[in-house]
């Protein structure tokens, strides 16, 4: 078994820096996923652990081995990339027996584990066909089943589930959780999906113009993001940010009142669900009017305005208000978060 280590590891690409100095481990068996808006390095990230990009400095294990200068092959992981390059020449059977045919396992073996991943990804039916005669979802998920045919201790996957539709999609992204966790696969998995990242993750590192800007636990990440950048990017909707006065140690909204370690402006963050609303005036609560209200099914999603700011709440689906009125909102109190006004940096 194996985990991974990035030490330092920095990336230019003539002007541009793409990766700033990252270290990040994963652990033997774990789930990570490097997460964060387009840009942000995390492809250039995996690909360098994958070895097919160098880094300009840093270091790269997986295991006990220093692998930095390694090629791909020389590195025992598999790999599933956004182009999921499968051979053309060859059938889909063909293709997710490649890595067991090089390993020289029996031909009985490698039917019964061809077999297995085609049953996972549902591509048993296309195993004759050849690449050219499938859709690009199709495709992907050959490159998957080859992937895990091997039985890899490290697999890395970037945006694997990206060309599928919804349904496929969520369905794909259960099983291949259950499958991981089944075989152990030490994985490291990009995505600029949050919630495909919070619903796969055992840790989510959130990336940032070339950094870690968070590593933690997917409920970490959701309830204690360390700025506003993650709060605002992790959540749908997501957190709300609203300019607040600390005075005497304490934030006061109107009734609501939290304790502050600073004093002066900050931003208070609390989530859209950790908000409750009612018509009546409530105990710890402050006034705000209704700008839009929006069924979503399983809640009311308002959108609220008070002093000039607008945030959002989820609502019970069958609390009845209108577009105008006035309203009390109540933050839970354990769930509300400060952080700093201008470098967005949560407050201890
Ligand atoms: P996406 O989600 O859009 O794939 P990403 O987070 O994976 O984005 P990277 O592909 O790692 O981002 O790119 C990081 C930065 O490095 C970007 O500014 C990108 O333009 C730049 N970059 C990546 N590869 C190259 C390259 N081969 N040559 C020049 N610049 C590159």
């Amino acid at each position: 078994m194996a985990g991974i280590r990035v030490e330092k590891v920095s990336k230019r690409f003539g002007k541009v820096e793409a990766l700033k100095g990252v270290d990040l481990e994963v652990r033997d068996q774990e789930f990570l996923v490097l997460l964060g808006p387009s840009g942000c390095g995390k492809t250039t990230l995996l690909r360098i652990v994958a070895g097919l990009e160098a880094p300009t400095s840093g270091e790269v294990y997986i295991g006990e081995r220093r692998v930095t200068h390694l090629p791909p092959r020389l590195r025992g992981i598999a790999m599933v990339f956004q182009n999921y390059a499968i051979f053309p020449h060859l059938t889909v059977y063909e293709n997710v027996a490649f890595g067991l045919r090089m390993k020289r396992r029996p031909e009985e073996e490698i039917r019964r584990k061809v077999g297995e991943v085609a049953a996972l990804l549902h591509i048993e039916e296309l195993l004759d066909r050849y690449p050219a005669q499938l859709s690009g979802g199709q495709r992907q998920r050959v490159a998957v089943a080859r992937a895990l045919a091997v039985e890899p201790e490290v697999l890395l996957m970037d945006e694997p589930l990206s060309n599928l539709d919804a349904l496929l999609r969520l369905e794909m992204r259960a099983e291949l959780k259950r499958l991981l966790k089944e075989t152990r696969t030490t994985t490291l998995y990009v995505t600029h999906d949050q919630v495909e990242a919070m619903s796969l993750a055992d840790r989510i590192a959130v990336m940032r113009q070339g950094e870690i800007v968070q590593l933690g636990t997917p409920t970490e990440i959701y309830h204690a993001p360390a700025d506003t950048f993650v709060g605002g990017f992790i959540g749908n909707p997501p957190m709300n940010f609203l300019r607040a006065g600390a005075l005497g140690g304490r934030v006061v909204l109107e009734g609501f009142a939290v304790p502050s370690p600073v004093e002066g402006e900050v931003l208070l963050g609390v989530r859209p669900e950790d908000l409750r609303v009612s018509k009546e005036q409530a105990e710890g609560a402050f006034r705000a009017r209704v700008l839009v209200v929006e069924p979503l099914g399983p809640h009311l999603q308002l959108t609220l305005e008070r002093e000039g700011e607008t945030f959002r709440a989820l609502a019970d689906p069958d609390f009845s208000v209108a577009f105008g009125e006035e309203v009390w909102v109540r933050p839970n109190p354990g769930r509300v978060r400060l952080f700093h006004p201008k470098t967005g940096k949560a407050l201890a």
